[in-house]
């Protein structure tokens, strides 16, 4: 029979044509399956190709195991032209998948080759504008293993070499939420806001105290931010939140966008002090008499997308949008993720349009940039559903 000799397509559960934004991914590892085979064959890294396909691999115990395996990988894209060539693939990728925007982060660096590094990842982003019409911003990250002297280094060369680096528009800090006090960081929050940059740390992913300490060291300005102005906070993760209706409260009543990652949160194992967290546990802020209670059960999501907690926050009424985190190492991409979250509940496209809203209005961007690009999703349609992505990329769709 003929359709025995056909792979049946799997269609994505949103639509490719609804506009997407890819808020949170650490570019430089977000290679294409092709990119990774010619690594590998290449012995750029000591991972085996059987990592494509044994889903095993590509799932995490803990934030340690997943960093060795980023380890393993960091040599993949050395030289600024291969850089420059994976943040291109990607944007064009998920351009093809409806995406509008991307803010894609990198890691600071000392000197000569930090600035090489973002002359790369400008030239990829202005090539995939060229070539399909996805704008993108720079998200520069400072590790908070490094401590916070190192993250206010980064905060001041960044400060001057902004005009040079105009993508460059967001602040973040990523690594180990345990081993020191968000709170540390205030100090560079605050530099990094001053010099004209949002603010995006990752926060409460593994460890649900850092949400306490978040809401204690961000600027005043920042809780309410003029609206033409460029820069926007932002929380990376912060999926842990859910376990308390004081921190959901809070989130909602100052509408901090979250940057929810689902695939990257399924992926990776929770580590042992967040999960002995049990109702009636008080936590304490650091730095002030701040203190939230958890009412809320820890919900399974790390074993099941479906118990993704989603839903839950978008119906306590804060802004979330979306994040692939690591493509290659999480095997996602920002069009599955919208795929994800219609598996954790958020079923409508109307759900899916506000997510990319939420994005576009929490997006590091200009005001100019910020109302073309909120036109995408105005002009949307669900009846009748356009045949190309408002930038103009078609899928052949057959209907059989
Ligand atoms: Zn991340």
């Amino acid at each position: 029979m003929v359709t025995e000799v056909f792979e049946k397509v799997k269609m994505p559960r949103v639509h490719y044509t609804v506009p997407k934004a890819e808020m949170h991914v650490h570019i430089s590892l977000a290679l294409s399956d092709e990119g990774f085979k010619r690594r590998v064959k290449k012995r750029r890294t000591p991972l085996e190709l059987d990592f494509m396909v044994n889903r095993e691999k590509r799932y995490y115990q803990n934030l340690t195991e997943f960093h060795g395996t980023y380890e393993n990988c960091r040599d993949m894209t050395k030289t600024p032209q291969e850089l420059a060539d994976t943040v291109q693939q990607y944007l064009q990728r998920i351009a093809r998948e409806g995406a509008v925007y991307a803010e894609i982060s990198n890691s600071f660096r000392e000197g000569a080759l930090f600035e090489s590094q973002m002359e790369a990842v400008s030239a990829g982003i202005e090539a995939a504008r060229h070539n399909m019409g996805i704008e993108s911003r720079i998200v520069v990250t400072s590790l908070r293993n490094s401590g916070a002297e190192k993250a206010e280094e980064a905060v001041k060369s960044l400060a001057k070499i902004k005009e040079k680096y105009p993508l460059i528009t967001g602040f973040g800090l990523v690594g180990d939420e345990g081993v020191n006090r968000f709170s540390d960081f205030k100090k560079s929050l605050h530099m990094a806001w001053d010099a004209g940059f949002g603010l995006t740390p990752h926060v409460a992913e593994q460890q649900l105290h850092n949400a306490v300490d978040f809401l204690d060291s961000i600027p005043e300005e920042a809780w309410n931010i003029n609206p033409s102005d460029q820069r926007r906070l932002r929380v990376g993760h912060g999926v842990l939140i859910h376990m308390s209706s004081d921190l959901m409260r809070e989130f909602a009543e100052r509408q901090i966008c979250m940057e929810l990652c689902i695939s990257a949160n399924k992926r990776i194992g929770l580590p042992q002090e967040t999960k002995i967290l049990k109702s009636g546990n008080i936590i304490k802020a650091t730095t002030s008499d701040r203190f939230i209670t958890i009412d809320r059960d820890l919900r399974p999501y790390y074993e099941q997308a479906e118990e993704h907690p989603i839903k839950t926050l978008i119906d306590a009424g804060i802004p979330v949008c979306l994040g692939s985190d690591n493509p290659l190492l999480m095997n996602t991409n920002i069009g599955k993720e919208y795929s994800m979250s219609h598996k954790a509940g958020v079923t409508e496209t109307s759900d899916h349009l506000q997510i990319t809203r939420n994005a576009i209005m929490n997006a590091n961007v200009d005001a100019v940039t910020r109302g073309r690009l909120l036109s995408h999703i105005d002009n949307y349609t669900i009846d009748p559903r356009p045949t190309a992505t408002a930038l103009g990329h078609k899928r052949v769709e057959l209907a059989l």
